[in-house]
């Protein structure tokens, strides 16, 4: 399985298998979710995360020492607009994760996140769970009710 290069994932196009693509990360975990829950979409390849969004996750998972529970990984355009996505969401680049850490409130994964990625990364807040992504430059936003 080679992994995906950093600097562009959208040229990564795969069908996903249950490859790891770290020692808790497989291929799978971000995978778009349409084929499942839209079936109308039209069957597609899969983009895979890049690198540094994995690693963003396994610093998760070690300093939690809990899984982490993806979501919503890549998502076809299609299925993005099912979902109510964003228009431009990172998720239909496929550097975004939507996750929770098993045993711990999105409140404690957020904190953690914001306060070690300060000034880079898209981070954003929910009630259920919480949004990363691997941008460039810094975006955050709330919308915990
Ligand atoms: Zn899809």
């Amino acid at each position: 399985m080679p992994p995906a290069p950093p600097s562009a994932p959208e040229t990564v196009t795969l069908t996903p298998t249950g490859d790891k693509l770290s020692k808790h990360f497989t291929e799978k975990e971000f995978a778009c979710k349409c084929q499942a829950r839209a079936p109308w979409i039209e069957p597609h390849k899969q983009v895979l995360p890049p690198k540094e969004l994995v690693d963003v996750l396994e610093d998760l998972r070690g300093w939690f020492g809990k899984p982490v529970v993806v979501h919503s990984g890549y998502r076809c355009p299609t299925y993005n607009k099912h979902v109510g996505g964003a228009s431009r969401s990172m998720h239909m680049k496929a550097i975004a994760a939507d996750i929770t850490v098993v045993g711990h409130t999105p409140d404690e994964v957020s904190a953690y996140l914001l306060k070690k990625y300060a000034g880079k990364y898209g981070i954003g807040r929910y009630n259920t769970f919480t949004h990363i992504d691997v941008r460039g430059g810094p975006d955050r936003w709330d919308n915990r009710r």
